[in-house]
């Protein structure tokens, strides 16, 4: 018997494979702003720097700490600081650049595709996540995945982040369902995870790096394909 009527589904390390994409486009830019041709950074340490940098941002953000603008201002300068550049016009170049060029990235988690196919007709579909209006339906549309959701919803447009219970509230008045009657997919297992679980939906931590946690999940996939399995 089904279970549920709507199917929330984080984006980015969900169904999008940020990494990736944020690796090919960081590469690119390495090679644009020519830092190639510096004694350094490395291309791996560029990335590692980013993704250091970045996910502190992003973990502000997600508490309420900072808004969008510090990500972008910040990102690259705190980037390049590391290396001892100190160049603000260049950081605010590749600051655009990268925000332009990432979300026309289109590499997606193994089977997200096919598993959005096979749940489609059985479920009303939803994206929910903490990025920006803009930036994620630019990503839904390049990839092709956009068809697939009823909506979309940001932190944005719902004027709260995950694990915030008032997302989760807002998300399940858009879909006109009660929590029971949906589930919660995501990567992240504070924002995600331990949100949905706050609202008292049931959730499906997406693990693929097979992390060890000591947290109650309601179901735990390593990859998408096992979503048939329980949807
Ligand atoms: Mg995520």
């Amino acid at each position: 018997m089904k279970r549920y009527k709507a199917v929330f589904f984080d984006l980015d390390h969900t169904l999008w494979d940020y990494e990736k994409n944020s690796v090919e486009t960081l590469t690119e830019l390495y090679e644009e702003f020519e830092l190639s041709k510096r004694p350094k950074p490395e291309l791996k340490d560029f990335i590692e720097t980013f993704d250091k940098v970045n996910t502190r941002l992003w973990a502000n953000y997600n508490k309420g700490h900072i808004g969008r603008e510090v990500i972008r201002d910040q990102r690259f300068k705190k980037i390049l600081a590391v290396f001892n550049i100190r160049n603000d016009v260049m950081a605010r170049k590749m600051s655009e650049e990268y925000i332009k060029r990432c979300p026309t990235k289109t590499h997606l988690f193994p089977h997200a595709e096919t598993t959005l196919r096979y749940l489609q007709p059985r479920y009303d579909l939803y994206i929910l996540t903490n990025g920006f209006n803009d930036v994620q339906d630019e990503k839904l549309r390049r990839s092709k995945l956009k068809g697939f959701f009823r909506n979309i919803i940001t932190s944005e447009s719902s004027g709260h982040r995950k694990p915030s219970a008032q997302i989760f509230h807002h998300s399940l008045d858009i879909a006109r369902v009660s929590a029971h009657e949906a589930v919660m997919i995501g990567d992240n297992l504070h924002a995600d995870i331990i949100g949905a679980r706050n609202a008292n939906m049931d959730h499906i931590y997406f693990n693929p790096s097979r992390s060890g946690h000591k947290e109650s999940v309601t179901y735990e996939i390593n990859c998408l394909s096992e979503l048939p399995n329980i949807l």
